[in-house]
């Protein structure tokens, strides 16, 4: 039976963050037919249409009241619950990042949905829609359906493939008029500064060179931001760097930091503690660099080194500049 589908989309820096893409392809998958709608806000919003309707959207609903150019509870609150209640949807989906996983929860509790959050896969099954999702800090995965009402979801990044653009789509477009109650938004963003070496977002990330306590230093994490330059990857950390304060704690990877699931997963220095492997060990291909031949993280790891980064993350650099 043809659904319609909701997709929230999300931006980071005034583009669109794959999530959103990823989502889409989702969308585009249980609406069996139906009308897919992304919504968009704040005041760039137009700009993001033919991309949303290049990946899917059939629709787009754009809500670009200058409160909404940057994240906030409330106001992304309101103007979704108004979106939902205008689209009507069947099914709604939004990516398993800061972003989602703020907003969605409360829009499930004042509308009284039940959410799926995180998930990596998604079928369908005698037209019921199935959810993947790991569960024990990503040692199992459990297969979740909704019995009954609006299926509501978050998508993990990176787990299920955007379409290819298809640049002769094109979406029916329409600007809604929310009303945000301005008196009760408890925040409002007057700047962002950003640290000058965002680069690529982590979480998203294909490729990501993490570095544990074995880096021994902020100088130490230099040999793998080089090789992540070279792959056109993202940095990140074990919080035992981050403790140390080789690192800012926005690269944390683990249980109480950012989960990825890259293609690429090189872990230099790391020892493979159970917290650190809740948020990396579903990464495709995990490669780690350890001169202890026992440490945990070889457990977990599709190819393992046993040497010292400070040799061998360079050497990698080298050759992969050759290809
Ligand atoms: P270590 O355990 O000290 O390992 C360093 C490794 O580097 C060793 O294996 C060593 O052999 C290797 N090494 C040293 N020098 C070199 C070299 N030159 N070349 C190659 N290898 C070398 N941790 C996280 O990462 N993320 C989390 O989200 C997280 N959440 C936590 C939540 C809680 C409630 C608790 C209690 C802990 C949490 N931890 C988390 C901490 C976790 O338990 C570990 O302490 C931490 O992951 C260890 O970091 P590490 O592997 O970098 O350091």
């Amino acid at each position: 039976m043809s659904k319609k589908v909701l997709v929230l989309a999300d931006v980071r820096d005034g583009e669109l963050r794959n999530v959103t893409l990823e989502s889409l392809a989702a969308a585009t998958k249980v609406a069996e037919g139906g009308v897919v709608t992304a919504t968009v806000f704040g005041s760039n919003a137009k700009d993001l249409v033919e991309k949303l309707s290049h990946h899917g959207a059939d629709q787009v609903v754009l809500v670009t009241d200058p409160a909404l150019d940057q994240y906030t509870t409330d106001a992304y609150f309101q103007a979704f619950k108004q979106v939902i209640e205008k689209v009507e949807p069947d099914v709604i989906f939004t990516g398993h990042t800061a972003v989602g996983r703020d907003v969605s929860p409360r829009i499930a509790a004042r509308l009284g949905l039940g959410l799926i959050s995180d998930c990596t896969g998604l079928e369908l099954v005698d037209g019921k829609m199935v959810f993947t999702r790991p569960i024990y800090a990503g040692k199992a995965f459990v297969k979740k359906a909704v019995r009954e009402g609006i299926v509501f979801a978050t998508i993990r990044p990176n787990n299920i493939p955007a379409l290819e653009a298809d640049t002769s789509r094109s979406a029916v477009t329409e600007e809604l008029d929310v009303q945000l109650e301005k008196d009760s938004l408890r925040t409002l963003i007057k700047d962002v500064v950003r640290k000058t070496s965002d680069g690529v977002d982590l979480s998203e990330a294909r490729v990501v060179i993490a570095g544990g306590r074995g880096v021994k230093s902020a100088d130490g994490f230099k040999p793998l931001e080089e090789l992540a330059s070279v792959l056109g990857g993202a940095v990140g950390a074990s919080r035992g760097a981050c403790d140390a304060e080789y690192c800012d704690y926005a690269l944390q990877i683990g249980q109480t930091g950012k989960v990825v699931t890259p293609d690429l997963y090189i872990a230099c220095g790391i020892s493979g503690a159970i917290q650190h492997l809740a948020g990396m060990s579903n990464s495709k291909v995990i490669v780690a660099i350890n001169k202890d031949p026992e440490a945990n993280i070889f457990s977990v790891a599709d190819y393992g080194i046993v040497g010292d980064l400070f040799e061998v993350v360079p050497m990698l650099t080298e050759e992969f500049k050759k290809v």
